[in-house]
């Protein structure tokens, strides 16, 4: 924790001031200044992506928005020129920047980005949960990319966008839902949020469960977010013929599947980058607003002073999200 100059803002920006931020996973990389962190992170350099905060300055040009409006925002920077920034598809942008990553973020009193990034946050938002629609957009893009309703979905991975995958697929109509993981504080959460049956791996599969559930043939849509090769291994095996699976987790680059899985059985898999900008922000607020029920996700908050003990707890893996306070 250091003091650094308050960002400068152009004409397009927002200047916003911080009252709360999360701890993300890739937070952890960074704070742990891993490999990816070491040829990824320019430093010295603000980090954080997962925030909410309110405008406390804008640009000459910006229009839509207030001082004293409170916002989150999309942390994927996009170009605005490429094919598909043009078609309106700015998650596929081919030069996005990420916030906190590639530039300067939010674990900070002030962070400087383009209005059009900002989302103006519902007055029956919490700050708590508005500090989370990053993780909660990337798990809402996921488990919205096939239609869910009456199916069986297996989601391996149940850590904090696993778990609030599986309240989002209950939410919206899947019959049972599958959550997988190593770690019994984890799945305990998943339970809390509304998973069907949460499983520890070591113990059991999803197979196994299947007679249990009245399943007789295969899971119908898979999300993978654990990132672990082996997890998606399982996965594969039992989805149903004709089956669709989202990849959101990121597996090492030398991960090596059962191609014969995904041919033979028809499957149709989709990698997942981000949020869709902004169809996912409108859909996160309108399914908090339509009784979508996160808040077991939220099991820590710390002031900012106490940013170390929020670290350690998101780091010892017995944690959902961790929220500090800026205020
Ligand atoms: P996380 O690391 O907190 O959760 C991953 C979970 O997978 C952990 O709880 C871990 O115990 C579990 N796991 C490990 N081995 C497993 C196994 N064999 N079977 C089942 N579960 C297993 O991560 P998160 O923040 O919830 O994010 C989920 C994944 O999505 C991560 O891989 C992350 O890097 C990735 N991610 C991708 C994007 C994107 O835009 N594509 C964005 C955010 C996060
Ligand atoms: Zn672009």
């Amino acid at each position: 924790m250091r003091d650094v100059p308050e960002p400068d803002i152009g004409p397009n920006d927002l200047l916003i001031r911080i009252r709360k931020t999360a701890i993300c996973g890739t937070d952890i990389h960074i704070y742990n200044w891993d490999e990816w962190a070491r040829a990824t992170i320019p430093v010295p350099m603000v980090v954080g992506h997962e925030f909410v905060g309110e405008v406390a300055a804008m640009g000459a040009a910006v229009r839509g928005f207030s001082v004293g409006d409170r916002v989150s925002g999309e942390g994927h920077v996009t170009c605005g020129h490429c094919r598909n920034c043009r078609a309106g598809r700015r998650h596929l942008c081919r030069n996005t920047v990420g916030v906190g990553v590639n530039r300067a973020g939010a674990f900070a009193e002030y962070l400087s980005l383009p209005a059009f990034n900002a989302f103006l946050m519902p007055d029956d938002i919490s700050d708590d949960l508005a500090a989370i629609f990053d993780p909660f957009g990337n798990a809402v893009h996921t488990a919205l990319s096939y239609d869910l309703v009456g199916e069986d979905v297996l989601i391996t991975g149940a850590g904090p966008i696993g778990c609030m995958a599986a309240a989002i697929c209950q939410h919206a109509g899947a019959r049972h839902v599958v959550v997988t993981d190593v770690n019994d504080f984890r799945l305990d959460l998943a339970r809390k949020l509304g998973a069907s049956l949460a499983i520890n791996v070591t113990r059991t599969t999803p197979a196994d469960v299947m007679s249990q559930l009245g399943m007789t043939e295969g899971y119908d849509v898979g999300l993978e977010m654990s990132g672990n090769g082996e997890a998606f291994e399982q996965m594969l095996e039992v989805m149903n013929h004709g089956g669709r699976v989202a990849i959101l987790g990121i597996p090492p680059s030398d991960t090596v599947i059962d191609w014969n899985q995904v041919i033979f059985k028809g499957l149709t898999l989709k990698g997942i980058y981000g949020r869709e900008m902004f169809e996912t922000w409108y859909k996160m607020a309108a399914l908090l607003q339509g009784g979508l029920d996160l808040s077991p996700i939220l099991t820590h908050g710390y002031g900012i002073d106490d940013f170390q003990a929020g670290f350690d707890m998101m780091r010892s893996g017995q944690s959902g999200k961790v929220v500090l306070d800026w205020s």
